[in-house]
């Protein structure tokens, strides 16, 4: 093997297994179907049907085991880690994806759609990782990889309880990363930019609001899930291994703008 090959087969995940919540489309499905391509086995756990995900990822050569749980139910969430480690025996990489956005002005926001999105987008994420963390101090290694936004730094319209647990997730990134880094666990975020999914339509739609997004893209583009696979894998790789506690903005450099 070349000086190249020999550093390529540190971005292997040949062997590895990895756990995607919310893998069944969108940003979830991209990243799944990435690790998949890198040589991850991949368990996708979600509310959503994940027959199409399944077969992309038996496409690329890999093995992909769905649980159906609805995350922001404390109690099926919880069963969620136990189901994927009797079945894989290990969680190498988990990827905290799956969450919702509920869009009214600040004064009208109803404290339910407050909750709903804290539970999914935040409280799940910290249940997943503390079940999955432990599990992962036990064997001395892993890669918790969440998934925050640009709502992470900014405030964003009409979106408070969003940009809230956005934060929530930057600031949790950091803080178990603190406690687990040196223990052979490496937390990270991703900060995707403006991507195009479901959970962006409203947005997209919206004339005025489309025009201006884009325009303020030094990329000139809105992202696509594809553009995730190679930061995730990244993340979940060897290659990665003194990288903790980073949040990475993949956003065609909307931050810097
Ligand atoms: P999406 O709506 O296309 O997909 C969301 C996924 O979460 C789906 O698989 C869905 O089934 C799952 N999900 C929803 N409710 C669930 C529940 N109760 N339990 C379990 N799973 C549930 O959204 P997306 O754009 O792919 O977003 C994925 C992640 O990326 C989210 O955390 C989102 O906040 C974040 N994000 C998206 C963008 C963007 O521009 N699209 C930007 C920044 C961050």
């Amino acid at each position: 093997m070349g000086s190249g090959g020999l550093l390529l087969s540190r971005f292997s995940l040949k062997g590895k297994t990895a756990l995607v919540t919310g893998a069944s489309r969108g940003l979830g499905r991209a990243m799944a179907i990435g690790l998949a391509e890198a040589g991850a086995d991949i368990i996708g756990a979600g509310i959503s049907d994940m027959t199409e995900v399944k077969a992309e990822a038996e496409k690329a050569g890999s093995t992909f085991y769905g649980i159906r749980a609805d995350l922001s139910d404390r109690v099926q969430r919880s069963g969620v880690i136990q189901r994927a480690l009797e079945e894989k025996g290990k969680i190498d990489i988990l990827v905290n994806n799956s969450g919702i956005i509920r869009r009214a002005p600040a004064a009208e926001y109803s404290m339910e759609d407050w909750r709903a999105v804290l539970e999914l987008n935040t409280d799940a994420v910290f249940q997943l990782s503390t079940e999955a963390g432990r599990h992962m101090l036990e064997r001395g290694s892993g890669k918790i990889i969440n998934i925050a936004s640009m709502l992470s730094f900014q405030g964003g319209l009409r979106v408070p309880a969003y940009t809230a647990s956005k934060h929530a997730i930057a600031g949790l990134t950091k803080a178990l990363s603190n406690e687990w880094a040196g223990k052979g666990i490496c937390v990270n975020a991703i900060a995707p930019g403006y991507m195009e999914t479901d959970n962006t339509e409203a947005l997209r739609m919206d004339e005025e609001r489309n025009a201006f997004i884009q325009s303020r893209i030094p990329a000139g583009r809105w992202g696509l899930p594809e553009d995730l696979k190679g930061p995730v894998v990244f993340l979940s790789s060897d290659a990665s291994n003194y990288v903790s506690g980073h949040i990475l903005a993949v956003d065609g450099g909307w931050l810097n703008f």
